[in-house]
């Protein structure tokens, strides 16, 4: 493994993503064992096969050829290509992460009216009991409970709304150049 030969002291603190498309494709390509070297013995005279998780199509020739090859047959800088389809690829994801945050933050906006509605229903009549009631009413405590309820299902609509985002969010945390090439892959067999 020659990424443990320098790694910083900070290595814990460094997000996979950080690291340039070329040294990810090399740790891809490592854990695959499909090194160049190795990729370029086991080249196989036929074509692979598309859509395959192991082919992309060349924008020069429009051939299929092998994932882990530098080159393809027709001259073409492959790796390059899938460098530029991955950096492509991380904009579109934030781009679309973004976007739902921004619809889902506006579909929040009337919740906070109900957080901020439901306070007086629940506060004032406790302080009504407490304070001002002479002897038990039952309409304070009515009002309570609408209160709560009110508050309670907005906190429900928030965390089902909210969750979307949120997982969006740990996807950006945590992918990787293989969920790059998972989800090329899917949408390849989606579109094919
Ligand atoms: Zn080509």
């Amino acid at each position: 493994m020659r990424y443990n030969d320098h790694l910083p002291s900070n290595v814990h603190v460094l997000r996979p993503r950080k690291l340039a498309p070329a040294d990810r494709l090399d740790q891809f390509l490592e854990k695959h064992a499909l090194t160049a070297d190795e990729a370029a013995a086991r080249i196989d005279p036929t074509r692979p096969k598309t859509p395959g998780i192991n082919a992309i199509i060349c924008a020069s020739c429009s051939q299929a050829e092998y994932i882990a090859r530098d080159y393809c047959r027709c001259g073409h800088y492959l790796r390059g290509q899938l460098e530029d389809e991955f950096l492509a690829w991380e904009e579109q994801i934030q781009a679309d992460h973004t976007q739902l945050a921004n619809v889902t933050a506006e579909k929040l906006k009337p919740l906070r009216f109900v957080f901020l509605a439901s306070s007086p229903i629940i506060v004032v009549p406790m302080l009504y009991l407490a304070f001002w009631a002479e002897g038990f009413s039952v309409h304070p405590i009515l009002w309570m409970m609408a209160g709560v309820a009110l508050l309670g299902a907005a906190a429900v609509i928030e965390r089902v709304l909210q969750r979307p985002v949120d997982t969006s969010m740990q996807f950006l945390d945590t992918y990787t150049f293989e969920s790059f090439v998972e989800d090329r892959f899917f949408r390849l067999k989606v579109q094919g």
